[in-house]
C-alpha cells in the first residue's frame, strides 16, 4: 500500500555545498522523496561549511543556482538559514532550529549519500543527530558503505550507532520523530559537483550534468573559470 504525503508526512532535509546543484542532488531528493513517502524535500546549502575547503562560488550563487534547479517543483523547497547566516554551518543546530519551528512530532529525515554518511563521525556533535532527525542514506557511486556492506566499511563508533537503528521499512519513518538509519537505493549516478568544476575549468561541455537554466547562470556569471 503507497501512502499519499501530507503536510504532516516526514520531512526531508538535504544539505550540502551545491557547487553546484546538479542532477546527483536532485534525484537524490526526487528518490528519497518518493521511496520514503516524505512530504517535501527541503535543500539547505551551506554558508561556510567546516569541514572542507571554502566553496569556488559564494554563497549568494550556490543559493541562487539551487533555487533555479528547484522552481518549478513545489516538492523541493529551500532553506536559505545557513547561507544567510555568518557563523560556520552545522547540521546539528540547524536541525535544532528545525525542530523548534516545526515542532518535537514532525518526523525529520536527513538525507544523505553513502560518502557523507561515512564521514559523519568527523561533524560537530554528530552523535546528536540521531535524536533530531532519522537518516536516510543512499548509494552513491564510487562510495562502498551501503546496506549490507557496511559492517567493516564505517568506523567502530559509526558502526555501533548505527547497529541498534538500522531500519528497512520506510513506513517506520512517519511513527516517530528521529532516531532510525534507513538504506535505500536510488539511481547509480557518478555525477559529483568536483566533475562539473573541473570539466568547466578546463573547457570542456558539463550540459546534462545539471539543470540547463543552472548551467546558464554558470555562464552568465563566470563561475568556475580557472582564471
Ligand atoms: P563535491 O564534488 O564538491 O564534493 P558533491 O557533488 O559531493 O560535491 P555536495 O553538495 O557535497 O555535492 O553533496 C550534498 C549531498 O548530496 C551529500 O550527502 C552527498 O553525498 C550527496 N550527493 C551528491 N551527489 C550525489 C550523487 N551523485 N549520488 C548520491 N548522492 C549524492
Amino acid at each position: 500500500m503507497t501512502t499519499t504525503p501530507t503536510e504532516h508526512s516526514p520531512l526531508g532535509l538535504l544539505g550540502g555545498t551545491f557547487d553546484p546543484i546538479h542532477l546527483g542532488h536532485l534525484r537524490l531528493a526526487e528518490e528519497a522523496r518518493e521511496a520514503l513517502a516524505l512530504g517535501a524535500v527541503r535543500l539547505i546549502p551551506a554558508g561556510q561549511p567546516p569541514h572542507r575547503e571554502a566553496p569556488s562560488s559564494s554563497a549568494a550563487d550556490r543559493l541562487a543556482m539551487v533555487r533555479l534547479a528547484t522552481a518549478g517543483n513545489p516538492a523541493l523547497e529551500v532553506d536559505d538559514s545557513e547561507v544567510l547566516s555568518s557563523a560556520h554551518s552545522y547540521t546539528v543546530p540547524t536541525l535544532e532550529r528545525l525542530r523548534r519551528e516545526l515542532g518535537a512530532q514532525r518526523p525529520l529525515v536527513l538525507i544523505l549519500g553513502a560518502d557523507a554518511f561515512a564521514g559523519l563521525p568527523s561533524w560537530h556533535r554528530w552523535e546528536a543527530l540521531f535524536t533530531l532527525a532519522h537518516i536516510a542514506v543512499a548509494n552513491r557511486p564510487g562510495h562502498a558503505p551501503h546496506g549490507r556492506r557496511w559492517p567493516g566499511v564505517l568506523s567502530a563508533a559509526l558502526e555501533a550507532a548505527t547497529r541498534t537503528r538500522l531500519c528497512r521499512e520506510p513506513a517506520r519513518l512517519a511513527a516517530q520523530p528521529a532516531g532510525l538509519v534507513l538504506p535505500f537505493d536510488m539511481t547509480p549516478l557518478g555525477i559529483s559537483a568536483s566533475l562539473i568544476r573541473d570539466l568547466l575549468a578546463q573547457g570542456s561541455s558539463a550540459r546534462y550534468l545539471l539543470p540547463d537554466p543552472v548551467l546558464d547562470y554558470i555562464g552568465l556569471h563566470h563561475l568556475y573559470r580557472r582564471n
